[in-house]
């Protein structure tokens, strides 16, 4: 398994020579500068979803669809130069990035002081996994989990079956597209998750569908609250 790592980290030094994703600068994944850029959501927040409030308004992502989740916290807004990141990590196979977006996750939790359990990432389906050859999500949730000293597990929670893309899909298509995709029905009598505090990790929230998905199923299984965390929020 050690072998194999380095065989594929080789591979990658070939195909992606360690170049700043933003600037191309040599020797970095993602210089500090460019790190910089990333813009970050600021105060005031939604308390429940996480998304910036107008100014004396209340949130109308709230009033549109009021998330089941417990509460949702993102990095920042889907907006260039993150979205330019999320984009090569997820499919341009810049797997690196993982490291430096990971951490990101990892600040976020602590700025918005979040607790969490077990972490884990929003599965992909078994088929497309197989053709990217990795989880996106699965990498971010390590690295953060990894640096918060949080357990984080891959196992609990499966994609039941493919779903097709959300992109281009309205909200109400959106929702019920992954309505059902997720399942952790093999561990419901290990009581694993009983009394749990879980925090999903995925890359990007559009209308909150797939982490409801998520969340559904985690909390028939005794969850006592599942939180979402993400790159960024559209
Ligand atoms: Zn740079
Ligand atoms: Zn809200």
């Amino acid at each position: 398994m050690h072998y194999l790592h380095r065989y594929a980290q080789h591979a990658l030094d070939i195909v992606f020579p360690l170049r700043c994703a933003g600037c191309q600068a040599s020797g970095y994944i993602l210089c500090s500068a460019c790190k910089a850029t990333i813009r970050q959501l600021t105060a005031p927040l939604c308390w429940h979803c996480g998304h910036a409030l107008p100014v004396n308004g209340s949130c109308q992502s709230c009033q549109q669809h009021f998330l089941q989740l417990s509460g949702l916290r993102a990095l920042g807004p889907y907006q260039e130069p993150l979205r330019g990141y999320i984009h090569q990590l997820k499919y341009d196979g810049n797997t690196r990035l993982a490291q430096p977006l990971g951490q990101f996750l990892a600040l976020a939790y602590r700025t918005y002081g979040m607790h969490a359990d077990i972490m884990l990432p929003v599965p992909l389906h078994a088929q497309r996994q197989r053709e990217r050859g990795y989880n996106h999500a699965a990498l971010l949730a390590r690295v953060c989990a990894g640096l918060l000293g949080v357990a984080v597990r891959e196992d609990l929670l499966l994609r039941r079956h493919a779903t097709s893309a959300q992109v281009g899909l309205k909200v109400d298509e959106r929702y019920q597209n992954v309505a059902t995709a997720f399942d952790c029905a093999h561990v419901a009598a290990t009581n694993v998750l009983t009394g749990r505090c879980i925090l999903v990790i995925d890359d990007v929230c559009t209308t909150g569908a797939t982490l409801e998905a998520c969340a559904a199923p985690l909390f028939a299984a005794g969850a006592l609250s599942v939180w979402g965390l993400v790159l960024a929020l559209t």
